[in-house]
């Protein structure tokens, strides 16, 4: 890479890759750990030490870097000594070689607003970005040190295809993946059923997705099982997932030659995405306002307008992705609008945990305010936002993307507007059918998936049952 010397000035200005837990910040960790791990022994999220800025010297040096070399740049500071840099360079090659665009993502001027495509991977999700990468981190680790390792996943549709296809075929590793049975779109399914991969399984619960959720952190939990399995886990509360994406928020900005100021209205659901972008401006990026969009699983707009952050129950909606209740990377959140207390954090995390709710105070709330707006869209108005854009300008949102650009409107914000377009919309031809009367097509290279054999197995939401289940697959 032609930007080799930036790398090394910018690993000691920058130094990122100690980290610690959000419920006890007196233990660091390594990237190896946090990446293995995903969740820390105490519960707690992961988070670097220590976030140090770019200067706007730094930034600037980044700005004319192919989408590979920027992603090499933005996550070299991170892994410590997981990796040299040539193994890294090499790895963000052969990951982002398998997507249908040479720069990874792709901008498209929609009127006032940009969509930022982030679903031109191999699953048509924007979860394929950063899970790319992280199978080939998890090749790169089992080879370092000589080790087996069995992937669990929850998924509520679009994580589960992405991890299986980064993680298929891969020697010394399994992946198991728990979806809610019935709740996912046919296309969805059929993108991780149809995998015949002997290292992959799927597992339909009879549930929703926080009850698979739910399992995956008991599984962890239970310290027996997890360590007999060597247990793994590449949910959004992977640290490596974060800073994947955080690469698309800067590349992003580089594109966008006017000076306004610059918001990012992103879909939401386990605030994983939006996160990567509240990192990248903790980074230095000069970003304006992340809009939080979430269907009518509302419970991050409620927290964000109004301060009240307690669960419902999920409603099944038609942007399947993002009905989750409990939204894991937001105690990333709470640890900042606490002061980087960890004691302060555990107390938050508990009550939650206990009355269902953290009432968040005004003083915080002005945190929040400072770099966050948000917006709920419900069903029908997803279904109109994909009439009228498709009327206006002849382009096919998914109904995420739809939820996004509808909560761009919502919040009326000047600028340039962003919208991340986080999936395809021929993973959710139902809803576009509903609203426009059109089933959108596959890309070729995927339309065969319809017509394969499917392979999962239904299990009820109880533990010992898929753990009994898991134990005999291995
Ligand atoms: C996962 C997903 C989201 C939500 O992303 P989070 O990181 O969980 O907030 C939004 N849209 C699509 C299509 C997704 O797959």
């Amino acid at each position: 890479p032609r930007s080799t010397p930036l790398y090394s000035r910018q690993r000691q200005m920058c130094i990122r890759d100690r980290y610690i837990s959000t419920r006890d910040n007196s233990k660091e960790y390594s990237f190896e750990q946090v990446f293995i791990k995903g969740l820390a022994d105490d519960g707690g999220l992961f988070i670097p030490k220590e976030v140090k800025k770019y200067s706007a010297e730094q930034i600037k040096a980044l700005s004319n870097l192919s989408y590979q070399n920027l992603a090499k740049e933005i996550i070299y500071p991170f892994i410590g000594d997981f990796m040299t840099i040539n193994e890294l360079s090499d790895i963000v090659d052969r990951s982002y070689s398998v997507f249908r665009k040479d720069n990874v993502v792709d901008l498209i001027k929609l009127g006032d607003a940009t969509i930022l495509e982030l679903f031109h991977g191999p699953t048509l999700a924007f979860k394929d970005i950063a899970m790319q990468l992280l199978g080939n981190f998890y090749e790169h680790y089992l080879k370092k040190n000589n080790k087996n390792i069995n992937v669990i996943v929850a998924t509520s549709g679009d994580t589960g295809a992405a991890a299986i296809d980064a993680i298929k075929g891969k020697k010394n590793m399994n992946i198991f993946v728990l979806h809610p049975h019935n709740k996912v779109s046919l296309v969805q399914r059929k993108l991780m059923s149809t995998v015949k991969e002997k290292n992959v399984f799927n597992i339909a619960i009879e549930g929703n997705f926080d009850d698979c959720q739910n399992l995956v952190k008991s599984m962890f939990a239970d310290k027996e099982f997890s360590n007999l399995i060597n247990m793994s886990g590449v949910n959004s509360i992977n640290w490596a997932r974060i800073i994947a994406q955080s690469v698309y928020y800067f590349y992003t900005y580089f594109q966008i030659k006017d000076d306004r100021p610059i918001n990012f209205s992103v879909p939401t659901g386990n605030f994983g995405d939006v996160y990567a972008g509240y990192l990248s401006k903790k980074m230095g990026l000069p970003i304006n306002k992340l809009i939080v969009a979430t269907n009518q699983n509302d419970i991050l707009h409620r927290a964000i307008s109004r301060g009240k952050y307690e669960a419902e129950t999920v409603l099944e909606t038609n942007s399947p992705s993002m009905d989750i209740q409990i939204a894991s990377n937001f105690e990333r959140l709470i640890y900042d609008l606490n002061d980087f207390d960890d004691r302060e954090t555990q107390k938050v995390m508990s009550g939650i945990k206990e009355d269902g709710k953290y009432i968040i105070p005004e003083d915080k709330m002005k945190k929040i305010d400072r770099d966050f707006l948000s917006a709920s869209i419900n069903e029908n108005e997803v279904l109109d936002i994909i009439k009228e854009v498709y009327a206006m300008h002849n382009i096919v949102l998914d109904p995420h993307s739809a939820i996004g650009f509808g909560a761009l409107k919502k919040v009326n914000i000047e600028g340039n507007n962003i919208v991340l377009a986080t999936a395809h919309p021929c993973k959710f031809p139902e809803a576009i059918d509903k609203s426009i009367g059109i089933k959108p097509d596959l890309p070729d290279e995927l339309k065969y998936v319809m017509d394969e054999k499917e392979n999962y197995d239904i299990i009820s939401n109880n533990l010992s049952k898929t753990q009994q289940y898991i134990k005999e697959k291995i």
